[in-house]
């Protein structure tokens, strides 16, 4: 590829490796014209199912609007880039593993979230909120419940301290 900084046609690769639990391979790249450096990442291409929506529209899978999703529920919290990149490749084996060429957003919705409550609970929390709100109120309620209790007696230590 042109290198991204002044368009020149050949760069070259300063190091490659694995990345996403193999499934996609890092590359560093230097420009031999003005020395720039940038990385680009490989994956395979793989069919993903069409989503059907609450509607019952349907719509191709969008892996960059799921990767804005979430990076919108891990917003200010300590979660890397590398870990994000590795629960889209994992969301997206699931949904493969389906088997199906169409499936309901719902069952992407439930993965979002089991890969964010492995991530982080905050977050998992946010995500949650926005996406049960409408959907089942009591569920996302009960689960405020189990996510805080543990929670608690941290709060009532710092308290004390205080
Ligand atoms: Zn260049």
């Amino acid at each position: 590829m042109y290198c991204p900084f002044c368009t020149h046609p050949e760069t070259k690769v300063i190091d490659s490796r694995l990345v996403a639990d193999g499934e996609q391979i890092r590359r560093r790249r230097e420009c031999i014209s003005c020395g720039e450096r940038f990385t680009t990442f490989e994956s395979a291409e793989l069919v993903m199912p069409r989503i059907i929506k609450q509607d019952g529209t349907r719509e191709p899978f969008n892996e960059d609007k799921l990767r804005s999703g979430i990076h919108r529920a891990l917003e200010k919290r300590p979660v890397s880039v590398e870990d994000v990149e590795a629960a889209i490749v994992r969301i997206k084996q699931k949904l493969r593993a389906t088997g199906e060429r169409e499936v309901p957003s719902r069952i992407l919705g439930e993965c979002v979230m089991a890969e964010l409550r492995q991530l982080d609970q905050v977050a998992y929390v946010r995500f949650a909120s926005v996406y049960r709100s409408f959907q089942d109120l009591d569920e996302f309620r009960a689960e405020i419940e189990r996510i805080s209790s543990p929670l608690s007696p941290l709060a009532d230590s710092k308290e004390e301290e205080a």
